[in-house]
């Protein structure tokens, strides 16, 4: 068994050889938490979930640290008096988390926030400052800069050379001896709050985005750990800023750098100006979660994801609908058999394993899986159960791999209990009422129904496709 990733620059073979045998460290990048998550956050996370649960299938023990930037020029930017930067970070981080979870990504073994690891990364400059990498700023503003010229393997991540690159884009820069310098600390300035800065040996400010990924990866995983991963965005500056500021200080830091592919949205690339940023709320609204997961996971990881809104989910709700389907119809008929006990995941076939050692073909493996549907679907037709129940076995094994397994989503068509089913009714009733009496303007009628549903704990939100109902605020 080798588990081998390509590069996402050159395509050449990245051997996965764990620095210690048997545990897999993995850092990837999380997000800046300034507003809330878009359908590129989403399949970045998922992506790394993917990869999370094929080593720890494959037998490794896997801690995967993914990082919160909780302190930032644009969170500073969009804070207001009313809500502090703190505050907005947090809001917008427990949405994050709420989408993941929706999505069934699992939780990091940790997640560091940026703001709680000012000394590790004030050590990290110090040791820069040290080593000659990295210079304060003359000027007085208590800016850091990293010295890019100090560094010959600067630009090996993205196979660039000094002379060829761009200024860093640091805002505002201050004291800088060479425009592609890039910043480590930032000094407080007056327009700041005083609580967005930390005292430092060169007076207060805050740590640059690059230092503190450096800081945390280090700090759970050791100085050399295996993989790390982020968005195809996040590899120049960031991800190759990260490798030169960790490798000058010392540390082994990355074995093996994965980058996952963007979403366009209607053909483009996502931004605000162009009215096609989808936020993931918008994909909630519009498919269940499993088939939200289902849709931004099919495609190789590298590659560009496509999303049409009028089509892509319709197509991956059709390929969920299909594997859905095959368990109910195997439960159904096999629990009247005695191969009921095959009803339960089994490993999944070699070819599936196959492909997701090689680079993690996600669209390989799911062809196998939509093969093993087929060829259950058609023992049943020949009343094989034996081989029914076998391919039962395989498919829910690769769904549980994949993440897809639909007794893991509390909002799974056709995953309900017949008292969730019998409950579902009862309320889609009473809300028929109620729409009858609005629509009879007998507001009074309308809300006694709502207040009835709510006094046993369920909450109907009116929204423009209809009346959405929850219990408990599930
Ligand atoms: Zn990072």
């Amino acid at each position: 068994m080798a588990i081998r990733f390509y590069d996402s620059l050159t395509a050449s073979v990245q051997d996965l050889i764990p620095v210690t045998p048997g545990h897999i460290g993995m850092y990837f990048c999380g997000p800046t938490v300034q507003s809330e998550p878009h359908i590129g956050h989403l399949r970045s996370a998922l992506i790394y979930d993917q990869v999370r649960r094929w080593l720890s299938y494959r037998g490794f023990d896997v801690t995967v640290i993914r990082n919160v930037t909780d302190i930032d020029d644009k969170i500073l930017a969009l804070a207001t008096a009313q809500e502090p930067w703190w505050a907005l970070a947090a809001r917008v981080e427990r949405a994050f988390t709420a989408a993941y979870d929706r999505l069934n990504i699992l939780p990091p073994t940790y997640t560091p926030h940026a703001t709680a690891h000012i000394p590790q990364m004030i050590e990290l400059i110090n040791r820069l400052i040290e080593g000659g990498h990295a210079y304060a700023a003359t000027d007085g503003t208590g800016d850091v800069y990293f010295d890019a010229g100090s560094w010959p393997s600067y630009g090996e991540l993205t196979r660039q050379s000094l002379a060829d690159m761009e200024p860093a884009a640091d805002g505002d820069p201050r004291g800088k001896r060479d425009p592609r310098d890039f910043a480590l600390w930032k000094g407080n300035k007056a327009s700041e709050p005083e609580d967005a800065s930390w005292p430092s040996p060169w007076g207060r400010g805050r740590p640059g985005w690059h230092i503190e990924c450096s800081a945390m990866a280090v700090r759970y995983l050791g100085a050399t750990f295996d993989i790390h991963g982020g968005g195809l965005d996040l590899r120049f500056p960031h991800h190759e800023n990260e490798l030169a500021q960790s490798r000058a200080a010392g540390d082994g830091f990355a074995r093996i750098w994965l980058h996952n592919g963007l979403v366009n949205v209607g053909g483009t690339k996502m931004s605000k100006s162009l009215g096609n940023f989808t936020l993931a709320s918008d994909l909630f609204a519009q498919a269940s979660p499993i088939v939200v997961r289902y849709f931004l996971g099919a495609a190789h990881y590298r590659s560009t994801v496509e999303f049409d809104p009028e089509r892509s989910l319709g197509e991956s709700e059709a390929a969920v609908e299909r594997i859905l389907g095959f368990l109910e119809r195997a439960e159904r008929k096999l629990s009247q058999t005695r191969y009921a006990e095959l009803l339960t995941a089994a490993p999944v076939p070699e070819a599936f394993a196959d492909a997701m050692d090689d680079d993690l073909s996600v669209p390989v493996a799911l062809a196998v899986l939509h093969d093993t549907v087929r060829q259950g679907n058609a023992a049943m037709d020949a009343e094989q159960w034996r081989n029914a129940g076998e391919s039962y076995g395989r498919v829910l094994g690769m769904l549980t791999v994949l993440g897809l397994n639909p007794r893991d989503y509390a909002e799974t068509p056709g995953a309900q209990s017949v008292e969730q089913a019998a409950l579902g009714e009862l309320i889609d009733a009473r809300l028929s009422e109620r729409e009858q009496a609005r629509q009879a303007r007998d507001f009074a009628r309308a809300d006694h129904i709502r207040d009835e549903l709510a006094a046993v704990g369920i909450q109907v939100e009116d929204t423009p496709a209809g009346p959405v109902w929850s219990i408990n605020g599930k």
